[in-house]
Formats: C-alpha cells, sequence, structure tokens
C-alpha cells in the first residue's frame, strides 16, 4: 500500500481501524473525527484506487472534472482536497442531493449534464485541467472518456473506474477491459491498471494520460 497521497487526504484511526480521510462536512454518515471524514473504498471507485496504492498523480489543489458524480458520495472527498471541482451527473435525483453537498464546498460546481455530450458544458468548465475522474455506469465508457479529453491539460491525469456490467452483461469482465482499453489508446496512454474487485466487483481502476 502506497502513502503517497495527496495534500489533503490523511490516513487516520476511526474506531481503531485505520482509514483514508478527509476534511470537509460528513455527506453518507461516514464516521468523522473532528473536522476529519472517513472515505469508505467500498462506496468511492476513487477512494479503493488510493487504498490499493495507484499512482492517481493526485498531490491536491487540482483542477478537476469529475463525471458522473452521482449524490456526491466521492465527488465531496475530491472537493474537500481538491481545487474547483466540476462535477457532471445527469440523473436529476442524485444531483439535488449534490447541491446539498455543493452548499458547504465553495469548490464544489454541480453540472446536471450528459457526460456524452461535453458541448453542453464546455462555456462553463475552465479548460487544461490537472484531472478527469470518471465513473459513469452507463454504456460507452470509453467513449465518454474520449469526448472529455478536450477539457484535460496534455500533462493532466484522467482516473477511470469502468464498471464492466454497464458495457456488456453477458460478456467476461476482462473482455470487456481489453475492448475499453484498446478504445482508449485512441487518445490515451494508460499508465496503470488495477482491477478494484477486493472493493468494486467487475470494476477496473485506469490511470491514463493524454498522448
Ligand atoms: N461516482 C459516484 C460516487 O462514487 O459517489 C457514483 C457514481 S454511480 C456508480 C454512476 C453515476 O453515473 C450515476 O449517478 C448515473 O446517473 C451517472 N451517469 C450515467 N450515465 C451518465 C451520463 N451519460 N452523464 C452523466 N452521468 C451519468
Amino acid at each position: 500500500m502506497s502513502d503517497d497521497l495527496p495534500s489533503g487526504v490523511e490516513r487516520r484511526g476511526f474506531d481503531g481501524t485505520d482509514r483514508l480521510a478527509t476534511r470537509g462536512e460528513p455527506v453518507y454518515g461516514e464516521p468523522t473525527d473532528g473536522e476529519w471524514r472517513a472515505w469508505n473504498p467500498d462506496r468511492s471507485k476513487l477512494g479503493a484506487m488510493l487504498e490499493l496504492g495507484m499512482d492517481t498523480g493526485l498531490a491536491g489543489g487540482e483542477t478537476v472534472l469529475y463525471l458522473g458524480a452521482a449524490s456526491g458520495t466521492t465527488v465531496s472527498h475530491v472537493a474537500d482536497f481538491a481545487g474547483p471541482t466540476y462535477a457532471v451527473e445527469f440523473a436529476p435525483r442524485p444531483a439535488r442531493d449534490l447541491l446539498e453537498v455543493a452548499a458547504s464546498r465553495p469548490r464544489l460546481f454541480p453540472l446536471l449534464a450528459d457526460a456524452r455530450k461535453p458541448e453542453t458544458y464546455a462555456h462553463v468548465v475552465e479548460a487544461d485541467l490537472d484531472a478527469i475522474v470518471q465513473d459513469v455506469a452507463t454504456r460507452g465508457q470509453a467513449r465518454v472518456a474520449l469526448e472529455n479529453r478536450r477539457f484535460l491539460a496534455d500533462d493532466g491525469r484522467l482516473l477511470l473506474a469502468v464498471k464492466a456490467r454497464s458495457e456488456d452483461v453477458t460478456q467476461d469482465p476482462g473482455t470487456v477491459f481489453a475492448d475499453v482499453r484498446e478504445e482508449l489508446e485512441e487518445e490515451y496512454e494508460v499508465l496503470e491498471r488495477r482491477r478494484l474487485d477486493s472493493y468494486h466487483d467487475d470494476h477496473l481502476g485506469i490511470v491514463a494520460r493524454p498522448k
């Protein structure tokens, strides 16, 4: 396990267990210790990637585009340690919860939008972002990453969680991951990949940078 964590993310003891934690208002009933709140890797693919020691390149303070923000479980932690964080979610119900999460986080900007249509939020999201975090449960996950490449700086990082079942429930996950990787490599160089199964069944974590 790497302790190369972004500034603003620490390993701290909660009820005798060492956990990742960030500083911010609690969001999903997670344990807290003063201003720190535990980051549960069972509920967060990015949390699992950090917990597994993947080299995300995140140092803290980055500009981030987060695709598939849902109710804000993970993006709330990201906004606790990152800089401006643009959170895209297309389902109105979780997006409502996201607004509440953003109320105490001045650097978190929720966007009710479809991640497959980046032209609908291009006027809001700043250019040359340091990182895209993607966790969209949709078919065509590689295509979403390719479409949003336009926002990423040349030395930026894509932190992608691929859900095999969203692509094809009948396919072997290994085959799905290979196909997603091949498509991704049209525009990205894959730096690291790791199965997240110990926290999330049939998910692959990928760290990539633009070619
Ligand atoms: N990343 C969240 C977290 O860790 O807190 C969980 C995300 S959940 C697994 C996937 C989310 O992707 C859902 O909320 C779903 O509505 C959203 N989603 C799926 N397709 C999308 C799209 N095309 N554009 C935006 N959001 C999408």
